[in-house]
């Protein structure tokens, strides 16, 4: 089979591979029809985290099931299914907590499982990770692009959104106009937000996040963001999505909390070396929820909005390529050209 392999920053390459194979009655190997690239694949991308070389890549999948094993009950060859960035049982205490990115059991795409911006992958816990896209739905290729986001990206906005506490009502800021962020707009307004406050700094990209609900954007940098959120919300917003995971980010986020709110993070840290300072979010009694999405948890959930037309968070794919467009995926995500990129195998 073809499939993208990482041989070092800056460098994916498509290439042949070794075809996974079914290797527990538990498991079940898939034909991937959709997949996407993702602003974390971006960290390996640009050497800014280690990864192995060469490595399969790309962790948000949906396609064909080919064959299960023995033991699977929930789908059967032929099935229209995608599934989270991380493999879960469903059965262990973190799973049926909601909590399944701490799976006993779990795992991750790449490796022997085969990278999801390649043809086959193999999950080796089908019941607790594939979801099954309803038989009506499975070839329509609208509903299918709208429901490639939950895969990821709109279960981390979503995540970012409860962890924030929205409610119905509330005032909140979303800080990040990447794909995240613009779904976190999606899921504030979703959730019955009130006042959605976008942050960014791309022109582009606060476009889609004002469609997408946000009823305030913000494009100052720094302290002059921090400025803007407090004179336009008297003094602060009670639910702060933050969803980028710089160190900057975060200060804008306890800047612009008002006090006894809550800050709800899904952005990976990174760049935190010499720590988050804790201080500010002591004085205000602001909490620091979130962390990475259990996405699993919430695609039943999402998908039943999607399939009845309520949600369609596929506005940010902005560029689609085959498999072997990939490596120019990578470069126009790279170049900021595209917010998302979806690649169709
Ligand atoms: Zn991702
Ligand atoms: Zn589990």
């Amino acid at each position: 089979m073809k499939a993208a392999l990482f041989h070092g920053p800056g460098d994916i390459r498509v290439e042949s591979a070794d075809r996974p194979t079914l290797e527990s009655p538990t498991g079940a190997i898939i034909r991937v029809t959709h997949t996407a690239i993702c602003g974390s694949d971006l960290w390996f991308y640009r050497g800014d985290s280690d990864r192995d070389v060469p490595s399969p890549v790309g962790h948000e999948p949906m396609g064909i099931v080919e064959e299960v094993g023995d033991r699977v009950v929930s789908v059967e060859p032929g099935d229209r299914v995608f599934a989270p960035f991380v493999i879960s049982c469903g059965q262990c205490e973190y799973c049926r907590k909601g909590l399944h990115t701490s799976c006993r059991n779990g795992g991750g795409w790449g490796g022997d499982n085969g990278g999801c911006q390649g043809e086959y992958i193999r999950c080796p816990q089908a019941d607790g990770t594939l979801v099954r896209v309803p038989d009506r739905y499975a070839d329509d290729e609208r509903v299918l692009r709208a429901l490639m986001p939950l895969t990821d990206v709109m279960g981390t906005g979503h995540h970012a959104a409860i962890s924030a506490g929205v409610d119905a009502g509330s005032t909140c800021a979303v800080i990040g106009d990447g794909a995240v962020g613009l779904c976190g707009v999606l899921a504030a307004r979703r959730l019955g937000a009130e006042r959605i406050i976008a942050i960014g700094h791309h022109e582009d990209r606060l476009a889609l996040a004002d469609d997408f609900g946000a009823t305030d954007l913000v494009s100052e940098r720094g302290d002059d963001a921090i400025d803007r959120v407090q004179e336009l919300t008297n003094g602060g917003v009670t639910h702060v999505l933050e969803c980028v995971g710089a160190t900057s980010s975060m200060e804008t986020a306890i800047g612009i909390s008002r006090p006894g709110g809550t800050v709800g993070y899904v952005g990976v840290p990174h760049g935190m070396g010499d720590g988050l300072d804790l201080e500010p979010f002591f004085r205000a009694n602001v909490a620091l929820r979130g962390g990475v999405a259990p996405v699993r948890a919430y695609a039943d959930e999402l998908m039943a909005d999607v399939l009845q037309g309520t949600l369609d968070p596929s506005p940010v794919f902005t560029k689609t390529v085959d498999l072997d467009g990939v490596p120019e995926g990578y470069r126009a995500m790279d170049e900021r050209e595209a917010i998302k990129v979806l690649v169709k195998p």
